[in-house]
């Protein structure tokens, strides 16, 4: 293996002095020289502490004595410190220059998805902790910050005052206080926690000869130490995971760190368990909701080899990996992949590059893969390895199309005669019911009866939604809400909205009147607080205490109910509209994956999808379970068409809180559009969304065949154009949403 992380010190160069180039984690394109002074030693990938303006921040030396550079040696301003933390590998540096590259974004930008928690730099020095006093003076009358910190403090686990500060919600100068007036003891943290290690020699299920001949490829590759990607290709339940743990346990013998991304990583509570029962303890979690001292932790952790298998959503991508010998995806076509703000990126595609980068394959494990993967299988550049049967002979459900035209349900109800009927017979036989409806809230749309005026967000093009389980409408653009009004706005009417449309509250209203004595629950992320009430009701599902289930598509992933036999697809056709280029195949996955979840065990299963369209190419694939179909004619539309992925897109937002500024510059940027062959560039057009959150948008979209460089196109085109200050440009690269 090659070894990037010794860090070289740097060759005096021409007149005795040392010029380093530091990457900012500040919105620069560019990185900035400085001096480095004869006592300290630095190489790439150091962590320095640079001086800018009147701060001193911390970066990342990018290169060495860039003799290229414009600004005299002697005008440089001098390191201020070299951090005692282990260098950024080279292949991480990479990584953060390929993504910047691709994506467009500025490579600062992009660096600080890759720096860790600024006060994870230091030596690894014993930390000060503190315990609850052994005995509280109930006289003294404590603040209700204090009370919080001393409740946090009930197990006897010794915390460290940013812990302690984050999970009373205080400042830490509130628990210092509080030490110093004698309310906590004072201990000595250990420098780093031990970490308990997943196990790889545990035995493991014996495998069917498709799962063995899988698993050996994939080992073969993680043994060569070279890039392979694997698209793993099978059913639900066929034992995707059963043989991607098995690599993850060829992986974990051979020394190397494991990194998996999961979609919804709130979701993942069944993956943690089924994952500690096979290593024997948990994986390192890496999202958003960790502590900042966790986080603190567990990047150290990752850069020292001390946390061998991390799963995370997309922001894992960037972690400092000492040795990272495996990557999987798992649902690799799921959209929550592609990050939309800041950094827009698609984490399974740059999970592919990091992997090659490393040297290491990747696993792409999906029952509906994405057009994009299939396409790389066709190329010839991912291997295929299918499942094509679900394990024991569980037998794959039944779907049936119900015709809403025809099998109509009554006024103000959304369930057809036919699926109430199943769902009934269903709750007799004492089995599990799941209703799938992917919209949140109570109605869509609320409208006047007196006037036809439609309740609006004043920040979007949006509808408000209506959430009467708060009491509220919402945008669910922008997250403006506001109380019900009693009056029309517009023509002052009482008493005269009415709901159009189906929610999941709406529909579980319906259930309610419907099956009175079922236990319903509703799993939406605005219904359920945070991971653990979404833990605790799998767990209660799993548990059968619940006969009915009302969800969106939060719930059609991956979680395994024995007892549920009946999924019933309230709107079918909700995603099929709009200007989505994926539409189609999304809202087949979409489906197919709720299917899943139906008759897993010996239970066989039953789909009924209500649709207003069931000829559609969408609705005949899921009834008929064929969906190399489906794809063909998918894949032959966007061909012809030119279209990912066998096209380039990148979307161009322009957008401003003044119209008249916004529109102006896409005037501006439309006249520059280059005429250039294998090039289109569409637009301007208003966007779906014509204003967000306030501001006026307007969208370009630049399509190009395959093997023009999109990326250099549009770098020439917008640096072209001079635009005003108060309009914003946002380039997307592979968009995935066409609002
Ligand atoms: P997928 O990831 O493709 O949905 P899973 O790996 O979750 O499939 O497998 C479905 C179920 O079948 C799981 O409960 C799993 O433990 C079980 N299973 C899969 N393969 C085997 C095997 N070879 N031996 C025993 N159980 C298996
Ligand atoms: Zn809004």
């Amino acid at each position: 293996m090659r070894d990037h992380r010794t860090s070289s010190s740097l060759a005096p160069s021409r007149q005795g002095m040392r010029r380093i180039s530091v990457l900012l984690p500040l919105p620069l394109a560019a990185t900035y020289d400085y001096r480095l002074p004869e006592d300290m030693s630095a190489g790439p990938g150091s962590y320095v502490r640079v001086p800018l303006g009147n701060r001193i921040v911390t970066g990342v030396v990018w290169r060495n004595d860039d003799e290229n550079s414009p600004v005299p040696e002697k005008r440089l301003k001098p390191v201020a410190e070299i951090l005692p933390s282990p260098p950024m590998a080279e292949e991480l540096r990479r990584l953060v220059d390929w993504v910047a590259g691709y994506t467009l974004a500025p490579l600062g930008t992009v660096l600080r998805m890759a720096m860790g928690p600024e006060d994870a730099f230091a030596a690894e020095t014993a930390r000060q902790g503190y315990l609850a006093p052994v005995e509280i003076d109930s006289s003294l009358a404590l603040t209700a910050a204090r009370k919080r910190v001393l409740a946090a403090l009930v197990m006897e686990q010794a915390r460290s005052a940013s812990d302690l500060a984050a999970m009373a919600g205080c400042g830490t100068g509130v628990v210092r206080a509080m030490a110093a007036a004698g309310l906590l003891r004072e201990v000595v943290l250990m420098a780093h926690r031990e970490r308990p290690q997943p196990d790889p020699t545990r035995p493991f299920p014996v495998l069917s000869t498709d799962q063995e001949q899988a698993a050996t490829a994939i080992s073969d590759a993680i043994d060569a130490n070279r890039f392979a990607p694997f698209l793993l290709d099978g059913v639900t339940g066929s034992g995707k995971t059963e043989v991607y743990f098995r690599a993850i346990a060829t992986a974990l013998r051979r020394g190397k760190q494991v990194l998996v991304l999961l979609p919804e990583i709130a979701l993942g509570a069944q993956w943690h368990e089924r994952f500690a029962r096979q290593f024997g303890c948990r994986a390192a979690a890496w999202h958003s909701g960790i502590r900042p001292s966790e986080r603190r932790v567990l990047w150290r952790d990752v850069a020292q080899g001390r946390a061998r298998v991390v799963v995370g959503a997309r922001s894992a991508l960037f972690l400092p990996f000492r040795e990272l010998g495996l990557i999987v995806v798992d649902e690799e076509h799921d959209n929550s992949f592609k990050q939309e703000e800041g950094v827009i990126y698609h984490a399974r595609d740059m999970a592919v590059v990091r992997a090659s980068l490393n040297d290491a394959p990747i696993i792409l494990a999906s029952a509906t893969p994405s057009l994009e993967s299939l396409a790389n299988v066709e190329r010839g550049r991912y291997r295929h390895l299918v499942l094509p049967d679900r394990h024991g002979g569980a037998l794959l459900p039944t779907v049936a199309l119900i015709d809403m035209r025809i099998d109509k349900p009554a006024r103000g109800r959304f369930m057809a005669p036919r699926l109430v009927a199943a769902v009934d017979e269903t709750l007799s036989a004492g089995e599990q019911v799941m209703l799938f409806l992917n919209r949140r809230g109570y109605a869509p749309l609320t409208l006047c009866r007196t006037c036809g005026y439609r309740l609006q967000c004043p920040h979007c093009t949006a509808w408000l939604v209506e959430h009467r389980l708060q009491g509220r409408l919402t945008c669910h653009h922008c997250g403006y809400q506001q109380q019900p009004p009693d009056h029309c706005p517009s023509c002052d009417d009482t008493r005269s909205f009415a709901a159009c449309g189906p929610g999941v509250e709406r529909l579980a209203e319906e259930v309610a009147e419907r099956f009175p004595n079922a236990r319903t629950a509703i799993m939406a992320s605005d219904t359920l607080d945070g991971p653990t009430a979404i833990t605790e009701l799998i767990r209660a599902v799993g548990a059968h205490e619940v006969d009915l289930l009302i969800g969106t598509q939060m719930m059609a992933k991956g979680h395994h109910f024995p007892m549920l036999t009946l999924v019933g697809v309230v709107d079918a056709d909700l995603g099929l509209n709009g200007g989505d280029l994926r539409a189609a195949e999304r809202t087949f996955q979409m489906l197919h994956q709720v299917s899943g979840r139906a008759g897993r065990a010996e239970r066989p299963g039953i789909v009924m999808v209500q649709t207003y369209d069931p000829e559609h190419p969408v609705m005949a694939a899921l009834a008929a379970n064929d969906r190399g179909r489906l794809l063909g004619i998918e894949a032959a539309a966007r061909r012809e068409r030119h279209l990912p992925p066998f096209g380039r897109l990148a979307a161009v937002i322009l957008s401003s809180e003044d119209s008249d500024q916004n529109e102006t510059a896409a005037a501006a940027l439309a006249r520059a559009a280059p005429h250039l062959r294998g090039v289109d560039i569409l637009g301007p057009a208003p966007a779906p969304l014509a204003i967000l959150r306030g501001r006026h948008r307007v969208r370009f979209l630049v399509k190009t065949e395959r093997q023009v460089n999109i990326q250099a196109v549009v770098t020439q085109w917008l640096s072209g154009v001079k635009i005003g200050s108060a309009v914003r440009i946002q380039v997307d690269i592979d968009p995935y949403s066409f609002l």
